[in-house]
């Protein structure tokens, strides 16, 4: 996406290594139903007040003072910051990172909101944007047009028995949700 940028920082090099990985972007946000400015921090109550604060704008500012204690000494493996853009929408941040292989580590820690109770394992999710372009013909004769909802009539139903078969093959009652979605 123009104008949209991933960051990899990386501390020591070589292979394997350690990812503290979290994204830059916040969900949009309702004027009305903030009591201060969302893009000023602000302490109130013993907390920080601010968009994307817990998701997950903090997680960078822990990663970085993390990162800070091992500056300047020797490292066995890597210490990677990644910040991924565009999470919380269509992920061409996790996208085109995943098709440029990097970074590459051993670990990752992601730096998601869960109440701080480690979670080491996702229900696995696919989103997909389907287009599809039909092509204007008449009904006396439809096979001179393309009719796209039927395109995308068979494209949901195909999508569906495999939703229906990942369902039936993966499930683990540890999640909430037990199924991939
Ligand atoms: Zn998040």
């Amino acid at each position: 996406m123009p104008g949209k940028f991933n960051l990899i920082a990386t501390l020591g090099s070589g292979p394997g290594g350690l990812v503290l990985s979290g994204h830059t972007d916040t969900v949009p946000y309702d004027d009305q139903r903030w009591t201060s400015d969302p893009f000023t921090l602000t302490e109130r109550d013993n907390r920080w007040y601010g968009l994307g604060t817990c998701d997950m704008k903090g997680f960078f500012a822990l990663a970085i003072e993390a990162a800070r204690e091992f500056a300047g000494l020797p490292m066995k493996e890597p210490l990677i910051l990644l910040a991924t853009a565009d999470e919380e929408s269509s992920m061409n941040g996790a996208r085109a990172l995943a098709e440029a292989g990097k970074p590459k580590a051993r670990y990752a820690v992601i730096g998601e909101p869960t109440s701080l109770k480690p979670v080491r394992m996702h229900k696995g999710i696919m989103m997909e944007r389907l287009k599809f372009e039909g092509q204007s013909g008449h009904s006396s004769n439809p096979a001179l047009g393309r009719n796209a909802l039927e395109g995308m009539h068979e494209a949901l139903s195909e999508l569906l028995t495999l939703r229906g078969q990942w369902q039936e093959q993966y499930r683990n009652p540890n999640f909430e949700v037990q199924v991939p979605t």
